[in-house]
């Protein structure tokens, strides 16, 4: 047993009502509960020490400051898997909700930083976030044409498959949380491979290197082609949902099969087919009033040439995965276009109940699934022993998803943050 299961263990031993008020004890009365999994119609939640000490019925020992949670939902902290940080991102997301991020690749790679402060109960105006650090690709391959010349130059590029071990070691090395791979030929875009990309022995030996280095690995894929390859080659994850064409019953019986999961930035595929769906968000009073002129900058982006066919084929195949079992997990791919870290998520759990997700299915896959996949240890959950990054809601989104914008206060460790913007960043 983990020694993080030892500690929830002790804390549902000891929870008695009788406790008295203890330095930084609060309790959230008679709310509504969604733990990660179900929905207890009525509790009171006592936090104590950043932790969330007991779940239930009991009474509120004398003197502890109490929230009247009457009419509202209490969800966890929620968790965007996969989104890529730049300075300020993360108090982005803070803002909004969104306590836990999962870096899909970035050239800062700051763990020295991350890996502290996502132990640490110390208040905190930024989200914790783990990290894929550099992913690996080719030369001229993506993610590189995207980025400044000068930046593209520092990325390290596999010329074989026999480098992928020492390239996999290195990130390691460097204190990344997962391996991302890139499986991108652009052929999404109209059927001929347009750029360079991983060899099939590239992507099946840095899967194995991740694998023997104990690391997940996160395959991008834009096409079913890639997504099968990945599988194929034993990848635990596919970072994006593709949207070229529609999953045939092949596909999803051999992912099925091989239990790999789904990140499924449905809000990019949104944003890339021109629907205005994170332009109606930015202005919506729930959120305008807390943006960042960065955040609103990058929701409200046009697409130059959009590709109306990707979103409804991205949909159904969200649908077809969840309804053949995969496990689904909620990413946004923030910053991107027509994405903002912190709002984008809440967009996404909307979607992923378009594709035919119960609100609970949707709330799961952004708390307690991300959890356990990535073992997140305590978070995700409301249940004694977890940390206490929460957010109450007026209304109920167990049953309307799109309650969840309608944010009444947001704790981090235990402690209750503010919501106003930064001028600029
Ligand atoms: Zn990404």
């Amino acid at each position: 047993m983990s020694r993080f299961a030892l500690v929830i263990l002790a804390a549902v031993c000891v929870a008695t009502p009788v406790l008295a008020a203890a330095p930084g004890s609060f309790a959230i009365q008679h709310v509504r509960v969604f733990d990660g999994v179900r929905t207890i119609p009525e509790a009171n939640v006592l936090v104590r020490g950043g932790r969330i000490f007991s779940v239930g019925s009991g009474s509120i020992p004398q003197g502890v400051p109490t929230v009247d949670g009457a009419g509202k939902t209490l969800i966890p902290g929620l968790i965007d898997s996969h989104v890529h940080v730049f300075p300020g991102a993360q108090e982005d997301a803070l803002r909004f909700g969104v306590t836990t991020e999962l870096d899909m690749f970035d050239l800062a790679r700051d763990f020295a930083k991350w890996r502290p402060q996502r132990e640490s109960f110390a208040k905190t105006d930024a989200a914790d976030t783990w990290g894929a650090g550099l992913g690996v690709t080719v030369k001229g391959g993506a993610p590189l044409e995207m980025l400044p010349p000068t930046d593209a130059a520092k990325i390290p590029v596999l010329a074989n498959a026999v480098g992928a071990k020492s390239f996999v070691d290195a990130r390691v090395k460097e204190g990344s949380d997962y391996i991302k791979l890139f499986i991108e030929d652009l052929s999404e875009y109209g059927g001929k491979k347009r750029m360079p990309t991983l060899s099939r022995d590239e992507v099946c030996a840095t899967i194995a290197a991740a694998h023997a280095d104990k690391r997940l690995a996160i395959v991008h894929v834009q096409t079913e082609s890639g997504a099968r390859e990945a599988t194929e080659c034993g990848a635990d994850a596919l970072a994006h949902t593709f949207p070229d064409r529609i999953a045939t019953r092949d596909f999803l019986a051999l992912a099925k099969s091989h239990r790999i999961f789904l990140e499924t930035t449905l809000d990019v595929w949104a944003a890339a087919s021109g629907l205005d769906i994170a332009r109606k968000l930015a202005a919506d009073p729930r959120v305008a009033p807390y943006l960042s002129p960065f955040q609103k900058q990058t929701l409200t982006a046009k697409e130059d040439k959009p590709h109306p066919q990707f979103f409804p084929t991205a949909l159904a195949n969200v649908r077809a995965m969840h309804k053949a079992g995969i496990p689904i997990v909620a990413g946004t791919d923030a910053p991107n276009s027509g994405t903002a870290h912190g709002v984008s998520p809440h967009e996404e759990l909307q979607l992923l109940v378009r594709a035919g997700f119960t609100p609970e299915d949707a709330l799961n896959a952004a708390t307690a699934l991300p959890t356990k996949i990535f073992e997140l240890g305590d978070r995700g959950h409301i249940a004694p022993g977890y940390r206490a990054d929460l957010v109450l809601v007026k209304g109920d989104p167990t049953r309307r998803i799109g309650d969840t914008l309608s944010i009444v206060r947001i704790w981090k460790n235990g402690y209750a943050i503010g919501r106003s913007p930064p001028k600029k960043h």
